[in-house]
C-alpha cells in the first residue's frame, strides 16, 4: 500500500504519464530500432536519478537500490509494422508503423514505476528491462537481452501485457505455462506442370495442396487425445497464376502453437507423417521445414502467486484469476522466465458492454486507465518480493 505522501506523488505523475504514452504512440518504431524511444526513456530515468545502460541494441537496462535480492520489471518497446487508421490526435505520424500492441502503455507504466521507486525506500535491487523487439519482426529483444547477461543477478523477473479480451479491472495469472510454444512451418509442393487441358500429363500441386490443407486438420484433432493442448493453422497457400496452366509448384505456410513438449513432439511427428502420405498419393514431393520460434512462457508458481496477492489489494477480490489460461499468443518474455523464476501477468481492457479492440486490431489503441494499474500492480511486487 502507498503512503499519502506516495498517492499524492501518484496522482501528480499520471497526467504526464498519459502525454508520455501519446507522444510515444505518435512516435512508433519497429523491433531493434527504436531508437527515439530509447532516447525518451534514456532522459527520463537520467531526470529521475538512474544510471540507465543501452542494452540489445535499442534497449535499456537501469538499476536502483543495493541489497541481496534484486527483482526485475520488464517492459517492451516496439510497434507492429500496420498503418494507424484510427482517427486518434496522437495518431502515428510514421507511415505503416503504429503501436496496436500496446507496447506504448507498457512502456510508459515502466517509467511511472522508475518515477515512483525511489519514493518506496527500498531493501533491495530492483533492476528496470526496457526491452526492444518483442514483435519478432526483427528477431527477438528478449533473447538478445539475455544474452547479454540482463538477467545476472537477478531474483525474480515480472513483465505484464493489456488484454482486451478481459474484462477491464481484471489481473489475469497463472502458474506453469500461460503462453505457448510458437512454430512457424512453410511447405513446399513440387508436381509437373502443364496445360489446364491435359491434367493426365501433370501432377497437380494444387489439387494436392488442398488434401494437404484437409489432412492438416487432422494433425491435432486425430493426432491428440482429448486433452489437446495444440493449434495448428494454415496461414497462406500460394500456387498457380494463370487459369489454364496447372503450376508446377505450391507453397503453404502456418504456425503451431503448443504448451508442453511431448505434443509439440507429436504435432511435428504427425505434420512430417501426414506430408509423407500425401506426397505418395498425389505422386508429389511435399517438403516441410519447421522453424522453432518463442519456447513455452512458464510462469513459476510462487511469482505466479506473488501476482495474484498483489493484484488482490490492486484490484480487488474476485478480480484477479486463471480463466481463459493458459492462451496459444506466444512471447518474448519466455526467454526470461526460462532464465530465472519469473511471472507474467495480463491486465484486463475490455469495457463493459462494448466491443473493445484487441492487440494487433486495426483500431486497437491502449488503455491509458490501466497506467495507473499497472504501476500499482509492478510497485506492489517490489513492495512484495523486496520487504
Ligand atoms: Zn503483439
Ligand atoms: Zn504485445
Amino acid at each position: 500500500m502507498l503512503s499519502d505522501a506516495q498517492e499524492k506523488r501518484l496522482a501528480e505523475l499520471l497526467p504526464k504519464l498519459r502525454e508520455v504514452r501519446h507522444d510515444i504512440h505518435q512516435h512508433p518504431e519497429i523491433g531493434f530500432a527504436e531508437e527515439r524511444t530509447q532516447a525518451l526513456v534514456r532522459t527520463w530515468l537520467k531526470d529521475h536519478g538512474y544510471a540507465p545502460r543501452d542494452s540489445a541494441k535499442t534497449g535499456l537496462i537501469a538499476d536502483l537500490g543495493e541489497g541481496a535480492r534484486t527483482i526485475a520489471l520488464r517492459a517492451d518497446m516496439d510497434c507492429l509494422p500496420m498503418q494507424e487508421e484510427t482517427p486518434l490526435p496522437y495518431k502515428s505520424v510514421h507511415a505503416g508503423l503504429a503501436h496496436k500492441c500496446g507496447h506504448d502503455g507498457h512502456t510508459t507504466i515502466l517509467m511511472g514505476v522508475a518515477a515512483m521507486l525511489p519514493t518506496l525506500g527500498l531493501k533491495g535491487r530492483v533492476r528496470l528491462l526496457f526491452q526492444p523487439s518483442e514483435e519478432n519482426i526483427n528477431g527477438s529483444g528478449g533473447k538478445a537481452m539475455v544474452e547479454e547477461g540482463a538477467l545476472d543477478g537477478v531474483d525474480e523477473v515480472y513483465g505484464l501485457h493489456n488484454w482486451p479480451a478481459y474484462d477491464k479491472g481484471e489481473v489475469r495469472v497463472c502458474a506453469g505455462p500461460i503462453m505457448a510454444q510458437v512454430h512457424s512451418y512453410s511447405i513446399t509442393i513440387t508436381g509437373v506442370g502443364g496445360h489446364g487441358s491435359q491434367p493426365q500429363l501433370c501432377r497437380d500441386p494444387i489439387v494436392a495442396g488442398a488434401h494437404l490443407v484437409t489432412a492438416l486438420q487432422t494433425v491435432v484433432s486425430r493426432g491428440l487425445g482429448y486433452e489437446g493442448g495444440a493449434v495448428l493453422s494454415v496461414g497462406s497457400f500460394h500456387a498457380g497464376k494463370a487459369s489454364n496452366v496447372i503450376p508446377g509448384a505450391a507453397e503453404l505456410t502456418g504456425t503451431i502453437r503448443s504448451f508442453q513438449p511431448a505434443v509439440t513432439e507429436r504435432v511435428l511427428e504427425r505434420l512430417h507423417e501426414v506430408c509423407a502420405g500425401v506426397a505418395s498419393t498425389f505422386g508429389v514431393t511435399v517438403v516441410p521445414e519447421v522453424v522453432p520460434g518463442f519456447p513455452v512462457l512458464v510462469n513459476d508458481a510462487s511469482c505466479a502467486e506473488t501476482v495474484h496477492r498483489v493484484a488482490e489489494r490492486v484490484v480487488g477480490k474476485g478480480k484477479h484469476s486463471e480463466e481463459d489460461l493458459p492462451m496459444a499468443g506466444g512471447e518474448d518474455f519466455a526467454y526470461m522466465a526460462a532464465t530465472v523464476p519469473g511471472a507474467y501477468f495480463f491486465l484486463g481492457a475490455k469495457k463493459p458492454g462494448e466491443s473493445t479492440p484487441v492487440c494487433h486490431h486495426p483500431d486497437f489503441d491502449f488503455d491509458d486507465d490501466l497506467i495507473e494499474t499497472g504501476v500499482r500492480m509492478m510497485l506492489g511486487i517490489v513492495a512484495d518480493r523486496l520487504a
